[in-house]
């Protein structure tokens, strides 16, 4: 499943292509995708001839700022503010397109879900659910073998929080302030859980998922099945600092090559060649050669080395 890197690489290079144009039209092909509105016609008739002027991320959705494109005064997004690490956790609208708001397209790739900018007259492949097409025969395809990903349209006087109802619960975004070392350690001691299944709740921290959680805790020398309760604040702030350091260096390698991720224009990220721990099942550990050995907990596989992460 994409997390949070993953996301946000496709995030970046959305923005790199899908800007400054007007949706032409598109095409639903397999009707649950589309989570809101129910009808598809709506759906449909909400993104005609509306520019995308940036897109945004919240945990693992995608949220795109809709406008209308029959603007001379739009100012778009073209480009990102700082590195690429850059958080953006709160839907916000440019007071410039507040006029000519359109509402938002959000996107959750769920567990196969993918983003593709093509040329239209590529060969649809038969997981093609949805497609939006724009100028010049490009378009962007959405692509999903299990079918579990979905998209919404948010009309303009509503919040994408009304309508997404998932963005409700996320909790603090990793690379922002309010996900602290003292939040951390708040939230981890009045909960009776392993430490791998409290960071894969999207409440504690938004856009973790399996793979980052085996490498942080690996980083930190924490076992997953550690009870959240019991490690010492020097534990919560090492693990705090190994998420936000695995989360960047995920985003800065375009994300991993697991799940068959491809990014918008078809690549593959190669995070998979420096992975600590994650699906190296009686591999040698990096550090110390001892096999990596994998968990169940909360039904998850979890891999770990038990010479670098031992127990309180
Ligand atoms: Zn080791």
């Amino acid at each position: 499943m994409p997390e949070l890197p993953e996301v946000e690489t496709v995030r970046l290079g959305l923005n790199q292509v899908t800007l400054a144009q007007p949706i032409r039209g598109g095409d639903v092909l397999l009707s649950r995708s589309i989570a809101h509105p129910l009808n598809v016609d709506e759906f449909l008739e909400g993104l005609k001839q509306v520019t995308i002027t940036d897109w945004q991320r919240r945990g693992k959705y995608l949220l795109a700022k809709l406008a209308k494109s029959d603007s001379q005064e739009i100012s778009f997004t073209t480009k990102e503010e700082n590195s690429g690490v850059a958080a953006s956790p709160c839907p916000r609208v440019p007071a410039s397109i507040a006029k000519r708001d359109a509402g938002w397209l959000g996107i959750h790739l769920r567990m196969t879900g993918q983003l593709l900018w093509l040329n239209q007259e590529e060969p649809l492949s038969k997981h093609t659910r949805v497609r939006l097409f724009f100028p010049d025969n490009w378009e962007l395809r959405f692509v999903d073998i299990r079918t579990f990903g979905k998209m919404w349209w948010v009309k303009p006087s509503q919040t994408p929080e009304s309508i997404i109802t998932g963005l409700q619960k996320l909790g603090p975004e990793p690379f922002c302030d309010e996900f602290s070392v003292e939040y951390l350690l708040r939230k981890l001691h009045n909960r009776q859980r392993a430490i791998k299944t409290a960071l894969l709740d999207q409440s504690l921290v938004a856009g973790l998922g399996n793979i980052y959680a085996d490498e942080a805790l690996f980083l930190s020398g924490i076992r997953p099945e550690t009870l959240g309760k019991t490690l010492s604040p020097e534990q919560i702030a090492r693990l705090h600092r190994a998420i936000i350091q695995v989360l960047q260096t995920a985003i800065e390698s375009g994300g991993t090559t697991f799940s068959n991720f491809l990014n918008v224009l078809g690549v593959n990220g190669n995070y998979k060649g420096i992975a600590w721990v994650y699906g190296r099942t009686g591999e040698p550990c990096r550090v110390c050669s001892t096999p990596i050995q994998r968990v169940k907990l909360a039904g998850r596989s979890s891999h770990f080395c038990p010479n670098c992460q031992q127990l309180p």
